[in-house]
C-alpha cells in the first residue's frame, strides 16, 4: 500500500510555512490524542501518522529530501524503515507540544526524582488457639528473608550517576528538549553493586533465617492480616525493606464456637439434673468455671455469662459466653424406670405448661443479638 502524503496527513499545502505546519500538527495531535480517544485504534493510527509526518516536515533537511524524493527518501538506513513511530517515541520527542492542553499528564517528564526501591513482602500464616486470641499473644516465628550479604558494597550507578534517571536531549520544534526516564541499569535506585561475596545473588543478597517476634493483639479474626513493617526481604543498596504479612488462622476449639466476639457452649444435662438442679463445670477461654443450673431448667434455655467472650479487636469491651442448655432424654430404660414414667404420664407436674414469661426459642435468639 502506498504511503499517504505527509502534507495530506496534516492537511496543509505544500507551500505551508513552518508555523502553519506546527499549528496543523498540534490540531491533529490534540484531536487524535489517545487520552481523548481511549481504545480507538483508528485514532491512534492517525495520531502516529501525524507524528511521523510532522517529524519529517518540521525538519528543514528531511523536508527538502521528502519534497524532492517523496517517501523513498527515507527508505533503508536512517529513515523510519517502514516501522513508523511507537507511542513512547512520540511522547518523549514531542511531549511538550501537548503540555498545556493535557495538564502535564505524561509520566516521565517530572524528572530528577530518585525512586526508592522497596524489598518484596513476605507472607506467613500463624495458627492461634481461641485462648491465645482471647488474651493476645506474642509469637516467635522463623522467617526466611533476603538480606544484604555482609561485605557487599554499592557504588553510584555509572549510567545515571546516582540520580536514578537518564536524561535524553532531543531536537523538537521548540528547540532542544530534555526528557528523563528511569535508568534501566539500576532500576531507578541510583546504585549498582561494587563488590559482593561469591555466595550473594546478582543484587548482593543472601537468604537468611531470622526469628521474628510478632505481637498479636486480643480479638483477632481468622483470615485477618497483620503487618510487621520492615521484616520482609531487604532491598539492595539504600532501599527500604519489605514487610512481613502475618495471616491469622484460628484453630478449631473442641467445645467453644466463636461467633464474632461471642462464644457458644453446648451444655448437656441429664433428665434428673434438669429436674433437681445441679452445678456444672464448663470451658471458657480463661479456664474452667462452675455454673449453677436451677431446678426445673428447660431444654433450649440460654445462660449468658457476660464478658466471658472474646475482647473486641477495636478495644471496646468483650463478648459474652452463651451456654445452651440441652436436656438429655434417655433412649433406653429398664422395667422399673419405664413403669415410673408410665405412672407419671397422667401426672400434672409432667404436663408441659409454658409460663407466659417463658419466651419462645426465636424470641430468645432475637434477645441474644440485640
Ligand atoms: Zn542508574
Amino acid at each position: 500500500m502506498a504511503k499517504e502524503d505527509y502534507y495530506k496527513i496534516l492537511g496543509v499545502d505544500k507551500n505551508a510555512s513552518e508555523s502553519e505546519i506546527k499549528k496543523a500538527y498540534r490540531k491533529m495531535a490534540l484531536k487524535y490524542h489517545p487520552d481523548k480517544n481511549p481504545d480507538d485504534k483508528a485514532a491512534e493510527d492517525k495520531f502516529k501518522k501525524a507524528a511521523e509526518a510532522y517529524e519529517v516536515l518540521s525538519d528543514p533537511d528531511k523536508k527538502a529530501r521528502y519534497d524532492q524524493f517523496g517517501h523513498s527518501a527515507f527508505e533503508g538506513a536512517g529513515g523510519f524503515g517502514g516501522g513508523g513511530m511507537n507511542m513512547d517515541d512520540i511522547f518523549s520527542q514531542f511531549g511538550d507540544i501537548f503540555g498545556g492542553a493535557f495538564g502535564g499528564g505524561f509520566s516521565g517528564f517530572g524528572g530528577g526524582r530518585q525512586r526508592v526501591v522497596k524489598g518484596s513482602n513476605l507472607r506467613i500464616k500463624v495458627k492461634l488457639t481461641l485462648e491465645e486470641i482471647a488474651k493476645g499473644v506474642e509469637k516467635k516465628v522463623k522467617v526466611k528473608r533476603k538480606k544484604q550479604a555482609p561485605g557487599t558494597t554499592y557504588k553510584s550507578c555509572p549510567t545515571c550517576h546516582g540520580s536514578g534517571q537518564v536524561t535524553r536531549v532531543t531536537n523538537t520544534i521548540l528547540g532542544r528538549m530534555q526528557t528523563s526516564t528511569t535508568c534501566n541499569v539500576c532500576g531507578g535506585a541510583g546504585q549498582t553493586i561494587n563488590k559482593k561475596p561469591s555466595e550473594a545473588d546478582s543484587q548482593g543478597m543472601i537468604a537468611s533465617e531470622e526469628t521474628v517476634s510478632i505481637k498479636i493483639p486480643a480479638g483477632v479474626v481468622d483470615g485477618m492480616q497483620l503487618k510487621v513493617t520492615g521484616k520482609g526481604n531487604d532491598a539492595p543498596g539504600n532501599g527500604i525493606s519489605g514487610d512481613l504479612l502475618v495471616v491469622i488462622a484460628e484453630e478449631h476449639h473442641p467445645t467453644l464456637q466463636r461467633e464474632g466476639d461471642n462464644l457458644h457452649y453446648d451444655l448437656y444435662v441429664s433428665f434428673p439434673e434438669a429436674v433437681l438442679g445441679t452445678s456444672k463445670e464448663i470451658d471458657t477461654v480463661t479456664g474452667k468455671v462452675r455454673i449453677k443450673i436451677e431446678a426445673g431448667v428447660q431444654s433450649g434455655k440460654i445462660l449468658r455469662l457476660r464478658g466471658k467472650g472474646i475482647p473486641s479487636i477495636n478495644g471496646y469491651g468483650k463478648g459474652d459466653l452463651l451456654v445452651h442448655i440441652n436436656v438429655w432424654t434417655p433412649k433406653t430404660l429398664n422395667k422399673e424406670q419405664k413403669a415410673f414414667f408410665e405412672t407419671m404420664q397422667e401426672d400434672e407436674h409432667f404436663e408441659p405448661k409454658p409460663e407466659s414469661s417463658d419466651k419462645s426459642f426465636f424470641e430468645k435468639v432475637k434477645d441474644m443479638f440485640s
